[in-house]
């Protein structure tokens, strides 16, 4: 028997209707003979409205308290869900993420899957049951409330996967797959129709949000297949997978881009050894994610050193930066949040030179500023001013030629995007 999770994103059960329209899918795919699990995000723009309603009281809230409160969206959603099923005549069960036996690291907020006791999903199925499952969250070994980071309902979906074995992991949101940019910014892109799991990480990490990049690690190391489609219509996705020989190996796979991050720049610290070693070392002990880095060219014994870090990380890098330059006798640190992140990704770009030169070229041409500049063997990334950077996107579409058909986006302003 065919075993299937499915997880809906916020926009997918952002209200009453649309919730009893994802019900009627789940059950669709129960009487076509499979075994479903569902996976569900929080309704709508709800995590945004706790993340606000958090700030309203603490700017900088006890982690810990932050789990708890956010994890409550998600539980709004699988009982709603479930509520739904029955009303259709089928029996559902819902469970919280530490129900399900998704147990995570101390990371609040940001905390990693470690293991996924499944059994309670199974015997639920094996009783003829929907599954329904709260995404995003989890519990330590010592029974804590923990979450995910933004967008982690994929990363509980996939996990589910492939703790109970199934056979494809379905993402349906509300475009109908994976584009050769974000369908929204480059109207004219184009949906690809399979992609290897190594393009995808690269796409996710450089900020195509639309599927979360621990989702894409966590399915590559467990050889779970990805199949990201719309939850509005029929029509097939895009399926991320192990590459293999029948796989067209396009020199250029997408363009993704980046609004969430801000450069901090060190101004005028001694260019001694050991200096990166301690900024950063503060940075890490602060638990500051650091992106992108880079060290100037040293004039007069002093130097600059500017790295990119998510705006969400801001309020604890001001602190490290501040511990930093006293320690190190810099001028000062500055904070420029209105930088963003355009990235080339594709597999062929390792044997045909040219790609970084054809990208820089484009961008000249539509008259944006290079800020910074880092690559992997599959990606180049350059950091450009934020006002410019869906020119940027465009540009290097039509530079590289990735459009082709009519994009379809399902545009659902009441209740926004859903993270
Ligand atoms: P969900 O709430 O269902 O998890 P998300 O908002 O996280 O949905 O992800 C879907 C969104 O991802 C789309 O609406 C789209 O604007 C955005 N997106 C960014 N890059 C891409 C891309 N390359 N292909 C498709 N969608 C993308
Ligand atoms: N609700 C969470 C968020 O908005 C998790 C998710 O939707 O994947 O980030
Ligand atoms: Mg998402």
């Amino acid at each position: 028997m065919t075993v299937i999770v499915q997880k809906y994103g916020g926009t997918s059960v952002g209200t009453p209707e649309r919730m009893r329209a994802v019900a009627g899918r789940i059950v669709a795919s129960k009487l076509a003979g499979a075994r479903v699990v569902a996976v569900v995000s929080a309704m709508g723009d709800v995590t945004d409205d706790l993340l606000g309603m958090a700030a309203k009281i603490d700017p900088e809230p006890p982690e810990r308290e932050m789990d708890m409160l956010l994890a409550t969206g998600e539980q709004v959603s699988i009982a709603l869900l479930a509520m739904a099923i029955h009303a259709l005549g089928h029996e559902a069960i819902s469970f919280t993420g530490p129900q399900v036996g998704i147990v995570t690291d101390h990371g609040h907020t940001k905390a990693k899957i470690m293991e996924v006791r499944a059994d309670r999903v199974s015997e639920a199925l094996d009783d003829g049951r929907i599954v329904i499952v709260a995404g995003f969250q989890g519990m330590t070994p010592d029974g804590q409330i923990t979450t995910l980071g933004r967008g982690g309902s994929d990363t509980t979906a996939v996990a589910v996967a492939a703790g109970i074995g199934a056979d494809v992991c379905e993402i349906y949101t509300d475009v109908d797959g994976v584009y050769t940019a974000d369908p929204r910014v480059a109207r004219d892109a184009r949906k690809i129709d399979v992609i290897s799991y190594e393009e995808m990480l690269e796409l996710a990490a450089a900020g195509a949000g639309v599927l979360n990049l621990r989702s894409v690690e966590f399915a590559r190391n467990h050889g779970v297949t990805i199949h990201c489609r719309s939850s509005f219509t029929d029509v097939p996705g895009t399926i991320v997978k192990e590459a293999d020989s029948s796989m067209e190996q396009a020199i250029i796979s997408g363009v993704a881009h980046d609004t969430s991050e801000a450069k901090v720049t060190i101004r005028d610290v001694p260019d001694r050894p050991g200096v990166a070693a301690s900024v950063f070392t503060r940075m890490a002990e602060a638990n500051v994610n650091v992106d992108m880095i880079i060290q100037n060219v040293s004039e007069a014994g002093m130097t600059d050193i500017s790295f990119t870090t998510p705006k969400a990380d801001l309020v604890r890098a001001r602190r490290a930066a501040d511990a930093a330059v006293a320690e190190l006798g810099a001028r000062e640190w500055t904070v420029d949040d209105s930088i963003a992140k355009v990235s080339l990704v594709g597999a062929g770009m390792k044997t045909h030179p040219g790609v970084a030169a054809q990208m820089f070229r484009a961008l000249s041409d539509a008259d944006v500023n290079i800020d910074l500049i880092s690559t992997s063997t599959i990606r180049i990334t350059c950091v450009v001013e934020g006002a410019q950077v869906e020119a940027a996107v465009r540009a290097l579409h039509d530079s590289f030629g990735l459009s082709d058909a009519e994009v379809t986006v399902e545009s659902v302003p009441a209740c926004g995007g859903g993270e």
